[in-house]
């Protein structure tokens, strides 16, 4: 049994025009109109492949497939929402390639122990409203609904209030609930499976990560007669922490990636010293050691680059989550389908979150990789071919078989 290659090509084309481009990217933000109308397109597609369709108080939607026995089930599924000016094969691809595994078992009537769930999660970019995941995060009890109903996007319209605009506010709790396991298929958003010639990667876990924001206070103030000797410019400081940042993951070597990818910069205009700058940290290791000893190394760079320039500065590390490793049992059951497709495949780590993350604080997880084109993703150019997605695919079904166990075929692992 294999999924259908142009019926799932197919899907991702037409599921792809919703909030396509100009350039042929996506852009379909969180509880948008355009989220709206995918959310519906699956949801038709859903009930057409006889999921029974849930939501929940969340807006994540659940196309349920019973299974023989009275058992937890399988959840397979990503999210459907965009970055802006992103790809068409980030989020939408898993939620596609969950749906035809569905497809092909209707089509040939097969039955499992394990009933099968596909799962579209809310808002997982973080693009639109923070934080990022935060839907899968108030499903695993790691986020307080009434926090997640008062995000509010850049133009103060609260996510709660979005979710009942789109009709997509559902009466389900959100809740914990018991899984016998959850597979997502993504994009690796790296390069490496490309560079190896890979279809598929058998994904061991998600890296530690942590976050820190740096604001530093210069003194503001006018760029023509204020001699260089008396400045205090905030923005020059912030330009050496930047610099420096990215030298601690080389002294860390290793796997380590840092980066500053979000500076404020006040008032921002040409002819003021800048008063004000708030930066944004990422560092990443699969290793919570190596973010143990990057901490120190932020603040020394922070503490040197700020007294150099005499401003003042605050260092807040507001974020952290720790190497989450996925299920050795699921990931089993991954390598086996990866190897049964035929693909070549090898094991990998994700520097990205997902919502499998958070998943994995619930229910035994694992995951898919199928290559990025140049590594690239959350942009326009992003891509995948159709070979390894069909690679990517089979190992999806075959996995989730494996753990859902065929009914007739002998017991589950
Ligand atoms: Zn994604």
């Amino acid at each position: 049994m294999k999924i259908d290659r142009s019926r799932l090509e197919q899907s991702v084309q037409q599921l792809g025009r919703i909030g396509e481009t100009p350039r042929g990217g996506l852009t379909r933000l969180a509880l948008s109109d355009d989220d709206k109308r995918a959310r519906d397109q699956m949801v038709a597609w859903m009930r057409e492949a006889k999921l029974r369709v849930r939501v929940d108080q969340m807006g994540n939607i659940f196309g349920e497939r019973p299974g023989t026995d009275a058992l937890p089930p399988v959840m397979m599924g990503s999210h459907v929402d965009s970055v802006p000016t992103g790809g068409k094969y980030d989020g939408q691809l898993g939620v596609l390639c969950g749906l035809e595994v569905v497809r092909v078992l209707e089509e040939h009537g097969v039955q499992t122990r394990h009933p099968l769930t596909l799962v579209i999660f809310t808002n997982e970019e973080g693009a639109r409203f923070q934080p990022a995941m935060i839907a899968s995060g108030v499903m695993a009890g790691k986020i307080a609904l009434e926090d997640a109903y008062n995000a509010r996007d850049k133009d103060g319209l609260r996510l709660g209030d979005e979710l009942e605009r789109i009709g997509y506010l559902g009466s389900e709790p959100c809740l914990p609930r018991p899984l016998r396991a959850y597979l997502e298929l993504h994009i690796e958003q790296g390069p490496l499976l490309e560079e190896e010639g890979l279809s598929v990667g058998v994904v061991e876990g998600i890296v530690a990560i942590a976050w820190s924001r740096l604001t530093i206070h210069g003194v503001q103030d006018h760029a023509g007669p204020t001699p260089m000797r008396i400045r205090h410019d905030a923005l020059v400081a912030a330009a050496e922490v930047v610099g420096g940042i990215r030298l601690i993951a080389k002294e860390l070597g290793g796997d380590t990636v840092t980066t500053v990818g979000n500076l404020t910069v006040q008032p921002n205009i040409v002819n003021a010293i800048p008063g004000r700058v708030v930066l944004s940290i990422d560092v990443r290791d699969p290793r919570d050691e190596a973010l143990d000893r990057a901490r120190p190394m932020v603040e020394r760079v922070v503490k040197e680059a700020c007294e150099r320039e005499g401003v003042r500065w605050e260092l807040e590390h507001y974020w952290r989550v720790p190497y989450t490793p996925f299920d050795p049992g699921v990931v089993a059951a991954v390598e086996r389908a990866a190897k049964a497709t035929g693909a070549r495949y090898r094991r990998i780590r994700s520097g990205a979150g997902h919502d499998a993350q958070y998943m994995a604080a619930i229910a035994p997880a694992g995951m898919v990789f199928v290559p990025s084109r140049d590594g690239r993703s959350h942009c326009e150019e992003e891509f995948t071919p159709m070979d390894d997605i069909e690679h990517g695919a089979n190992t999806l079904l075959g996995a989730a078989l494996d753990l859902a166990g065929q009914a007739g075929e002998g017991r589950t692992r």
